[in-house]
């Protein structure tokens, strides 16, 4: 597989209707870039018809990739399988829900050239209110206690220079602390603004129960390993 510019990393649970529509969206944004990319599609164990069409499509365009799950393994896992196989210089990860707006991309690509990680910020969220309110507390309980400054980490339309990915071990839930996990090596992490719009196929596979309480769990292991993280400066070494 050859290098590439962009590398599109896409978890894909259940998400059959949504994946024509997306794959047409993406080449008008990706198409007018002039630049290489390549779309991977992780296809974490769906039970529909999402593999099947991702294979039809990757026999079409050389440029579509699939990899799919024995069975469902987490969004995390997916973000994983995707990271270590993509060749691109710049990641960017998003939903296959049509919730992200594939239009952001060039945006997100502009910031990507003074920074190493770009995540995307849905200011004006299109999901039920109820989902809204727990993520407001949610990232407001996980700015406090690790000292993050993220408006929104569950936004998964980002960009990553490759180099921030490199050396990150990934724990099952941990897609939601990526920013704070590149910050903890050194690399430079903003946000911008993006576009989000209602689920309009298939449901959502979070509710509050297995968000709220995981995440939490979550959030503190993280807050430990940021207060244990190594930090050293070599001021001399002989031989
Ligand atoms: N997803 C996945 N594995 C999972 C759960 C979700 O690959 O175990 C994918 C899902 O297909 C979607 C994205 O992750 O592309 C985000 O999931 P969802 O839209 O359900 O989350 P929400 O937008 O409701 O927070
Ligand atoms: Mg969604």
């Amino acid at each position: 597989m050859p290098q590439r510019d962009i590398s599109l990393v896409i978890p894909v649970y259940n998400e059959q209707d949504s994946i024509k529509p997306l794959i047409a969206e993406l080449g008008e944004v990706l198409n007018g870039l002039d630049k290489s990319y390549e779309i991977i599609f992780v296809d974490d164990g769906s039970r529909d018809r999402s593999f099947a069409l991702l294979k039809e499509a990757a026999a079409h365009d050389p440029r579509i990739r699939a990899i799919r799950f024995r069975k469902n393994a987490g969004q995390t896992a997916a973000f994983d399988a995707g990271f270590r196989t993509a060749q691109g210089d710049i990641v960017v990860t998003m939903d296959a829900d049509l919730q992200n707006d594939p239009r952001d991309i060039p945006r997100l690509l502009e910031k990507i050239e003074r920074f190493d990680v770009v995540c995307g910020w849905r200011h004006k969220r299109r999901d039920p209110w109820i989902k809204i309110v727990s993520s407001q507390i949610a990232n407001a309980v996980r700015n406090t206690l690790s000292q993050e400054e993220i408006a929104d980490t569950g936004c998964s339309l980002k960009a990553f220079r490759r180099e921030s990915l490199h050396d990150m071990k990934l724990f099952n839930g941990m897609h939601r602390f990526l920013p704070t996990l590149a910050k903890m090596e050194g690399f430079t992490v903003t946000q911008v603004k993006v576009n989000h719009r209602p689920r309009r196929f298939g449901r959502t596979k979070y509710n509050i129960r297995n968000r709220m309480v995981r995440a939490f769990a979550d959030l503190l292991a993280v807050r430990w390993m940021k207060k244990r993280h190594l930090t050293y400066e070599i001021k001399e070494t002989i031989r």
